[in-house]
């Protein structure tokens, strides 16, 4: 049985006083679902702190590949690790447009993260383009190859896969809950039998208003939710949605 997880991708957004209020508005959050929040880094210690005990888990939305050393700029998964985050986004598809993330580092991070004792949340998906040209499978296909390869299937297996078409990421159009289902089961196959217990999530423009029909989807497994994640109420209504099918 996989419990699905919500996780809500702030990007870079917020203040201190922003982020309490938003706290404030997920406190006593009622699902089944396991719930995490991907804030800015400056504010992970405040977030963290706030949360303890809450129930609900904090993540990072980026990492360094590298350990320690002379990187600068650059933050490490043991250090993301050392000050309470469980989850770290890789290959979001805006690291991959805006800051040229190559598959090749999206994977190094993968590991890195697994090193420390992070758990990856590994983001991929197509372009418009890429799918009007019928290449949707070959995209995700050469995605997920590349983390297999340096990081094998077991790893892989063991962290979470978030499926989002980057047509569908802050564009208000979401993929339809059989487009996601069709993906995710391919997504699934690829893994063959250890990803049974992987948690592919759907990432694109999730709303309170789609995610049930996302979420009885039966390889859709929570889901990684941007916008609508600064919307305590709205975000509240997508946790709600996720339920632990028997
Ligand atoms: C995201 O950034 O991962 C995302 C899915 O954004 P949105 O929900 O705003 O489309």
């Amino acid at each position: 049985m996989r419990r699905p997880l919500v996780a809500g991708n702030w990007k870079m957004n917020g203040s201190r006083e922003a982020i309490d209020l938003l706290l404030d508005g997920l406190s006593g959050i009622s699902t089944t679902a396991e719930v995490a929040v991907f804030p800015p880094y400056v504010y992970l210690p405040q977030v963290v702190s706030t949360l303890c005990g809450s129930g609900i888990d904090v993540g990072a939305q980026n990492v360094s590949e590298y350990q320690a050393g002379a990187y600068t700029g650059e933050v490490a998964a043991d250090m993301l690790l050392d000050i309470g985050c469980r989850y770290v986004l890789v290959g979001h598809s805006e690291r991959r447009s805006l800051f040229g993330e190559k598959d090749r580092q999206v994977a190094e991070k993968f590991v890195a993260s697994q090193r420390s004792g992070l758990i990856p949340v590994l983001c991929v998906g197509e372009t418009l383009e890429q799918r009007a040209s019928g290449k949707t499978l070959a995209v995700i296909g050469a995605q997920l190859d590349a983390v297999l390869e340096r990081a094998g299937l077991e790893s892989v297996c063991n962290g979470v896969i978030a499926y989002e078409p980057v047509w569908a990421i802050g564009t208000g159009k979401t993929a339809t809950a059989e487009q996601a289902q069709e993906i995710h089961r391919e997504i699934r196959q690829q893994l063959g039998e250890p990803g049974m217990k992987t948690r592919i999530l759907y990432g694109g423009s999730v709303k309170a208003a789609n995610a049930a029909e996302l979420f009885a989807q039966q390889d859709v497994d929570g889901a990684l939710v941007g916008g609508a994640s600064l919307d305590s109420g709205e975000f509240r209504e997508i946790c709600k949605k996720a339920y632990v099918a028997n």
